[in-house]
């Protein structure tokens, strides 16, 4: 049965899939997928939607963690467990930093219009499922394509002879799978030798919400490749939408916590901080977004406290008291672009801590 998330999840669906016909490949041509052959028609772009996850995902969550703390049984536990506390507690869970509860929540995206060359790096994630398109079962000879944005810039003349270099290799393709036998699995895994890493490409990908961090931490920051970059942040504004506590802290290291880049920061955290401040308002509103009191903590790769120097609020407020790059030279600061510190005593923690003693008080006392 769907619940208001999963309608609400729906919805979005609709418009990102109004997106795909204006950016993607075949819905606006007359042709449809099958007559696509000029390469304009060919060109795609990356869209992730999410289209399953845990029912109730953060009450899944609080619960596999209250029963850590309790000496009820599980039937119990659910019984008496207050729905009402748990967005506090799983925020004050991802600050002490007690993230295995978080890995029972899981989050199942298509991923489509994207390159071979996204998926090389997709699933280096080994604590994913992947299935992905076979280039064995599936002829790879009108095969879409990504054009880097980077290629895109230069204009028209550079466009049109990548898309002229894609016609190329197409051409290539054909000419092996005939040489092979013609379209067939045992042609197609040959003939793929020869195709480009901008090739189209398309799969299921689920991931449990602790991996979903550590992934928009690596993933959404901007060291990483342009193309998984947008997928994560597409992932990120979703998995807000139907989890906004589970992720209320997701987001590249200088958004919540500090840069794990160190000296190969990019120099644009406010930057970053901003715009993840800015889905979170496109997401909640303003006033839904609201703090509640728990500062952040946690870097989800590493999973430990680390104070951020600027103070970031769970609706990605930063306060930036802080004084910047250049006024850090102790040796807990971060590095000379996040303008976050890293330190071992953690006021954040300790107040998730609080949290969590006075939900396993009232747990203790049933
Ligand atoms: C900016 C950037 C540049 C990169 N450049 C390169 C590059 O040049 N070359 C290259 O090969 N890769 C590169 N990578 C890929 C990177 O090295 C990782 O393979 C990828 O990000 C997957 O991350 P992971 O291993 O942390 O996480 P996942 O596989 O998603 O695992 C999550 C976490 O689980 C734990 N874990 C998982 N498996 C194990 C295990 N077997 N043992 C112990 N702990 C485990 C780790 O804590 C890990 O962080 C790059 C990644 C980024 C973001």
């Amino acid at each position: 049965m769907m619940n208001n998330s999963t309608n609400k999840q729906s919805d979005n669906i609709v418009s990102q899939s109004t997106d795909v016909s204006t950016n993607g490949h075949s819905a606006s041509t007359s042709q449809g997928d099958s007559g696509r052959t000029d390469s304009i028609s060919r060109q795609v772009k990356g869209i992730a939607r999410l289209i399953r996850y845990t029912p109730n995902p953060e009450e899944t969550v609080a619960f596999a963690a209250k029963l850590c703390y309790s000496s009820l049984d599980a039937e119990s536990l659910m019984e008496k467990t207050e729905a009402r506390d748990n967005a506090k507690f799983v925020k004050a869970l991802f600050d002490m930093g007690h993230l295995s509860p978080f890995e029972h929540a899981s989050f199942t995206f298509s991923i489509e219009g994207v390159s071979r060359s996204l998926l090389a790096q997709l699933t280096r994630h080994r604590i994913a499922s992947f299935s992905v398109r076979s280039q064995r079962y599936v002829s790879e000879d009108e095969f879409g394509f990504v054009m880097p944005p980077s290629i895109a810039a230069l204009g028209e003349e550079a466009v049109a002879k990548y898309k002229s270099q894609m016609d190329t290799m197409m051409g290539w393709y054909k000419d092996w799978q005939t040489e092979l036998g013609g379209k067939s699995e045992s042609a197609n895994e040959d003939a793929r030798f020869v195709l480009p890493n901008a090739c189209e490409t398309k799969m299921i990908m689920t991931m449990n919400a602790r991996e979903l961090l550590h992934f928009f931490e690596v993933r959404g920051c901007e060291r990483a490749q342009w193309e998984i970059r947008e997928i994560a942040w597409q992932m990120m504004r979703q998995t807000l939408e139907v989890a906004p506590n589970i992720f209320a802290k997701s987001g590249p290291g200088c958004t919540f916590s500090h840069c794990t880049e160190g000296k190969f920061n990019c120099g644009k955290a406010k930057e970053i901080r901003q715009k993840r401040k800015d889905l979170t308002k496109e997401v909640f509103g303003d006033e839904s977004a609201a703090d509640d009191g728990v500062s952040s903590g946690v870097s989800a790769s590493t999973g430990s406290s680390v104070s951020t120097g600027a103070s970031v609020t769970a609706s990605g407020d930063v306060d930036t008291n802080v004084t910047g790059a250049s006024g850090r030279t102790n040796a807990t600061s971060c590095c000379s672009g996040c303008g976050t510190s890293a330190s071992s005593s953690s006021s954040a923690s300790s107040a998730a801590e609080k949290v969590v003693e006075s939900i396993r008080g009232t747990l203790s006392n049933k």
